[in-house]
């Protein structure tokens, strides 16, 4: 059977090639070291467990649950956006519940997507932009992220014709992958270039709780006019090491995310309300266990962009997230690299370009393993490699 036009349009799986190397290297009985997954390796917090296991035995909580999510959860976000940011949300009309943030960032797109259409999608970037807009029948219109501009897409650079028929524009700070910061006044850039056009902004804030050494990341809703233009994504899963769990949710923009809800009315039926319970405990309850997990990243930062640099890199060290965005050294293409230090050194890295093409030139180190191990990843792969040039 001939597969659907959008299936088939779906980009090859990039990281194939390194899987397949990665089983190769596994069966001859090779120690791999990953350094690929940003997943988080540490356990989700017990006082969030705790309250699971308390809401799965309360049989309330096994029937279908409401689409939209239990009020409650969604007044435990529109809280704790007003704690964190200051920012005031209406929990009937302004969030909704997502079984984890990259549902309703695919969903988003069949909201307001028609075939030919065109989103405005970062380029590196979470590749479920692009692909949300691809299987809605659209067309990416990359933004390319350039070290010269700090990884910020330039919006002046963007055709007034493209903008014009412009749908949604995703963006994402603190940035997966390249670490990148924005500021509020990058927001407010934002915001004036969806007004002037018409385009709903779309901010994915995954990382806004893993950051280090006092930085603390702007919500795009604390630009004026923000709830105007868009809405933004959030998720308990990098902050309280939830991935698994599948929990998040969208803010802002109130007829946006009612289409939303209603796709998502017709799709699925919400997330499991224990889950949703215990998400309340983990937004609603003590933080300390998201700074404790920053220190545990920062640390692990530290010996990555030391080890790298110590090579012949000469990397910053990223303000946020739990990656380490670097160029590949002279004569090296990104799958070449990760390649070569696969093979030499048992240590997987992400090409640059598994993110899009301007990724190409740069590979991705995540921090989701223990330091023993990023030690001897790095200790492996000086020996491999020795010195680097640029
Ligand atoms: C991890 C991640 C997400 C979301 O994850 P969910 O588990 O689906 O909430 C969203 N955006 C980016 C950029 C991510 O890295």
């Amino acid at each position: 059977m001939r597969e659907a036009e959008r299936i088939r349009k779906l980009p090859p799986y990039l990281f194939a090639r390194i899987e397949k190397k990665i089983a190769e290297a596994k069966e001859k009985g090779v120690d791999i070291i990953s350094l690929g997954i940003g997943d988080p390796d540490r356990p989700t917090p017990d006082h969030i467990i705790a309250k699971l296991v308390e809401e799965a035995h309360n049989p309330a909580n096994h029937q279908y649950p409401s689409s939209v999510g239990l009020l409650e959860y969604r007044k435990a976000v529109a809280a704790w956006y007003k704690r964190r940011f200051g920012v005031e949300l209406d929990p009937k009309t302004e969030v909704v519940t997502l079984i984890g943030s990259k549902e309703g960032i695919a969903h988003i797109n069949f909201c307001y997507v028609d075939p030919g259409d065109i989103n405005l999608v970062p380029d590196p970037g979470y590749p479920v932009y692009g692909i949300g807009t691809l299987l809605a029948g659209g067309e990416p219109y990359l933004m390319p992220l350039k070290a010269e501009n700090g990884f910020l897409p330039d919006l002046e650079a963007i055709p007034s014709e493209v903008a014009k028929k412009a749908k949604l524009m995703f963006i994402n700070y603190p940035n997966n992958p390249t670490g990148a910061l924005a500021t509020l006044d990058f927001y407010r850039d934002v915001v004036a270039f969806a007004k002037e056009y018409d385009v709903i902004v779309c901010h994915d804030a995954a990382y806004s709780e893993i950051t280090f050494e006092g930085y603390k990341a702007p919500s795009f809703l604390q630009a004026p006019g923000a709830k105007e233009v868009g809405i933004e994504f959030n998720s308990l899963s990098k902050p309280y090491n939830m991935t698994g769990w599948r929990i998040g949710w969208a803010a802002g923009r109130a007829d946006v995310i009612e289409a939303l809800g209603r796709l998502k009315s017709n799709l699925d039926s919400g997330a499991f309300q224990a889950v949703q319970y215990a998400g309340i405990a983990g937004l609603l309850g003590d933080q300390e266990c998201v700074q404790r997990m920053c220190e545990v990243y920062r640390e692990r930062r530290d010996v990555v962009v030391d080890g790298l640099n110590a090579m012949g890199w000469s990397l910053e060290k990223p303000k946020a997230t739990f990656y380490i965005w670097a160029p590949v050294p002279k004569g090296y293409t990104s799958a070449g690299f990760a390649e070569v230090v696969l093979e030499k050194a048992g240590v997987i890295v992400t090409p640059g370009n598994g993110y899009g093409e301007y990724g190409e030139g740069y590979f991705r180190i995540s921090l989701c393993i223990e330091k023993e191990r990023i030690i001897e990843a790095l200790r492996r792969m000086q020996e491999a490699i020795g010195k680097v040039e640029f």
